[in-house]
């Protein structure tokens, strides 16, 4: 550990009220957690602020619990939150809000995709006012067109259909004020879809605009499945759009049968053409049906979602905490 950072160590120790805490969600992330921790830790060293590491293990099966500890043990500003399995990102991250002690929380991933180097320019946006900074992308390199085109097109659609407004192309990346977080532990349901709760709770928002970089190291965790499945869980958990349109096409589908039985019935008494229609029966009877099934799991989502909502599960279960430095937490006190 360098000079500079050692000196940001004391000067944090002596001073027991943190003023930000970084939050980072860790699934597998070995490659990357040491070059990760040596830059933020530049960066946090040149603002002179008593900060705080928050460090959530989301079930990982690698190195990283090990590295983590380590560096829990060897820096007084990390704290090392460890969860019981794989939670999944959003209960990561809500671990991790709940465990930081700070005035101003930022979130960012691990992978260094989001630069840290970016966190000055945040805390001059919260220190003007703004109790949360979204850091839009401007650009995503790395990633695939499909994957920049559909999030792209996923945006658009979310924010068309759902009662919040989701400004598009941000990610987690961002800076909250300790009012917007108490604000999001206030919000109690299972199904985190992050970036609709952040959207939710409102406050003061700046946006700034950021190139979002490769990964340093290490593959991404999502495959097109699981972020088929957020963009789902994002419209399901904040928009009941879907049941709607379901019920558009049925209203429209009976509308069309009224016609058509009138059509038939002038065909068979009138035009004396009666029988046959095999093909037009058939084909009512499969489009009916699978319009019928659609909407019935479509309906069945939302039953199931409220189902879940019920247990009252906890969203994240700790196994552990590893810092040196007690800090006062919100949950725990
Ligand atoms: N992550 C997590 N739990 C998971 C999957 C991912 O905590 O189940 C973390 C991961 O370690 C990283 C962040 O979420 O810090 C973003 O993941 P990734 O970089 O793989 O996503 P991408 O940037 O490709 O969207
Ligand atoms: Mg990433």
């Amino acid at each position: 550990m360098n000079a500079l950072v050692e000196n940001w160590h004391s000067e944090a120790q002596r001073e027991s009220k943190i003023e930000l805490s970084i939050v980072i969600p860790l699934y597998n992330e070995y490659e990357v957690i040491t070059i990760m921790h040596e830059r933020l830790s530049a960066v946090l060293a040149s603002l002179d602020i008593p900060c705080q590491l928050v460090l959530v293990d989301d079930g990982s099966r690698d190195g990283t619990p090990n590295m983590m500890k380590r560096l829990a043990e060897a820096d007084p500003a990390v704290k090392a939150v460890f969860l019981s399995r794989n939670f999944g990102k959003e209960a990561a991250l809500t671990a991790g809000l709940d465990h930081a002690a700070g005035d101003a929380v930022i979130i960012m991933d691990a992978d260094l995709q989001d630069p840290p180097e970016l966190i000055p320019q945040m805390l001059r946006a919260w220190k003007g006012g703004a109790d949360v900074v979204c850091m839009r992308r401007r650009s995503r390199a790395g990633e695939s067109w499909f994957k920049r085109y559909s999030a792209h097109r996923f945006y658009r659609v979310l924010n068309a259909i759902s009662e919040v407004d989701i400004p598009a192309d941000t990610g987690d990346f961002r800076l909250l004020s300790r009012k917007a977080v108490d604000a999001l532990s206030q919000l109690n349901e299972r199904n985190r879809y992050m970036k609709g709760l952040f959207a939710w709770i409102g406050l003061p928002t700046t946006v700034i605009e950021y190139d979002r970089l490769p990964r340093a190291a290490g593959v991404t965790k999502w495959d097109y499945l699981s972020l088929f499945n957020l963009a789902f869980q994002g419209i399901t958990s904040f928009s009941t759009t879907p049941l709607r349109l379901a019920m558009a096409a049925g209203l429209m589908t009976a509308l069309f049968g009224v016609l058509f039985t009138l059509w038939i019935v002038v065909k068979a008494l009138v035009l004396g053409d009666p029988v046959q229609g095999y093909p037009s029966l058939i084909s009512m009877i499969t489009i009916l049906g699978g319009a019928q099934l659609l909407s019935i799991g479509l309906l069945g989502e939302y039953l199931g979602k409220t189902y879940y909502e019920t247990k009252q599960r906890p969203v994240y279960l700790v196994r552990e905490v590893v810092s040196r430095r007690n800090t006062v937490n919100k949950r725990e006190s």
